[in-house]
């Protein structure tokens, strides 16, 4: 029987981030996809890495490296990235008082951002409206720590790089059907035929039932859908800069919860506008390589994910998103929806339904952010790195 150190299951971010991982400690990999390519949650989401989101300790710790690793990552891969940092816009008074309040205590906490005026904020983005729907621009958080990749060539040329340098074998097309314990490791049966692995990584995003559903079910994870568009390709003569973000999600990223201002804000907006809350939207912007504008999101949560999107979910994140962004051609260009796992609690799921078989599950909307930290970590804590 052919015989690998590592068998990944899934062609995710997750299960290239451990083999990116596995692959520089100098083990054989294998890596099972059961799509043709790449189709699950980390080709359908807006390519950032948002440290800035995450709380402060382990998270933004983890966080930090990942972008230390995705970077060098890219790097060797010769992928492009925009370095471009984030800008969360404040139009109203309590959405200031959150971006000031966090500003003062973040960094002594390990964030890299600062508060900006409204003319500041104008001087680092063409993309901003000064005065609209939502009011009258009175400033920004900034923050240099927040990176964009288009994660279509993402998770295209990943693979293709890995193979290449490192020698890491993929199958796609090709599910996992079982994962059996040996004595000396593990037997990995897919229609590749059987694969002795010493070790499995699950990555299997959220497919809870093709394998170990049993576990899948006990552990408390559900299923999240977020809709999405996307613009044509805006001017070459016109970059957004920053990735923006404003209000509503200042309402939505855990790191702001240590503000003392965020439940007025969130009061605010529950009242004014439940339609919000009721999709779960808050409005994030980024641009990809080809200079196409990514705009979303909603989140819907429960296990059987609702196959039609709604076209008020659409309008009202694009209504918002007009409130503050200025764009030559703002006219969606394609739509689509996303899933990802979720744990109601924990940040990231781990499970060990075998000695050598650990399922790492549910980053949910952090994933891009988190995976090439996380791949890392699963590694040390199996005792491989
Ligand atoms: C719309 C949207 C926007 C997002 N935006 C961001 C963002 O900007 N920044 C951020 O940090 N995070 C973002 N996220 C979250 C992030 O995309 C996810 O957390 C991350 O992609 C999860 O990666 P994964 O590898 O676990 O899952 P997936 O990408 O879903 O990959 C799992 C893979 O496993 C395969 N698979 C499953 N079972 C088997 C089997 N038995 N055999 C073989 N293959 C199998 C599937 O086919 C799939 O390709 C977003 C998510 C969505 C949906």
């Amino acid at each position: 029987m052919t015989h690998t150190d590592i068998a990944i299951v899934g062609a995710g971010i997750l299960g290239l981030a451990h083999a990116y991982a596995a692959a520089k400690a100098g083990k054989s990999i294998t890596v099972f996809e059961k799509s043709p390519k790449s189709a699950g949650a980390s080709i359908r989401n807006f390519g950032m890495v948002w440290p800035i989101g995450q709380p402060h300790g382990e998270m933004l710790g983890l966080s930090l490296r990942s972008r230390e690793l995705w970077i060098e990552l890219l790097t060797a891969a010769k992928l492009p990235f925009r370095n471009t940092g984030s800008l969360h816009l404040a139009y109203a008074e309590d959405e200031a008082a959150v971006c000031e309040e966090f500003a003062a205590v973040a960094p002594g906490m390990g964030y890299s951002c600062s508060w900006l005026d409204a003319a500041q904020v104008l001087a680092k983005s063409d993309a901003v409206v000064e005065e609209g729907s939502l009011g009258r621009l009175r400033g920004g958080l900034w923050s240099d720590t927040e990176f964009t990749v288009d994660p279509r060539q993402i998770l295209a040329d990943l693979p293709a790089f890995l193979a290449e340098r490192y020698g890491v074998k993929f199958h796609f097309s090709t599910q996992v059907r079982t994962i059996e314990p040996t004595s000396t490791g593990n037997v990995v049966s897919s229609a590749a035929g059987p694969l002795h692995a010493e070790t499995v990584f699950v990555c299997s995003g959220e497919d809870f039932e093709s394998l170990y559903p049993e576990h899948f079910a006990a552990s408390g994870l559900t299923r999240c859908k977020l809709q999405m568009m996307r613009t044509s390709p805006q001017p070459a003569v016109w970059q957004l800069g920053p990735s923006l973000a404003a209000g509503l999600t200042l309402r939505f990223y855990p790191a702001f919860q240590i503000c003392k201002s965020l439940p007025a804000l969130a009061q605010r907006i529950a009242t004014e506008t439940p339609e919000f809350d009721r999709w779960g939207i808050h409005a994030l912007v980024s641009q990809t390589a080809d200079g196409a504008l990514t705009l979303g999101d909603s989140h819907e949560y429960g296990l059987a994910v609702d196959i039609f999107n709604k076209q008020e979910i659409d309008d009202l994140i694009l209504e918002y998103t007009l409130g503050f962004l200025k764009a030559p051609d703002p006219k969606v260009a394609e739509r689509w929806y996303g899933v990802y796992a979720k744990h109601p609690t924990k940040p990231i799921v781990t499970l060990w339904p075998e000695k050598r078989v650990r399922i790492v599950a549910s980053p949910g909307g952090s994933g891009m952010t988190l995976s090439m930290g996380v791949g890392e970590r699963s590694l040390k804590e199996m005792g491989l790195l």
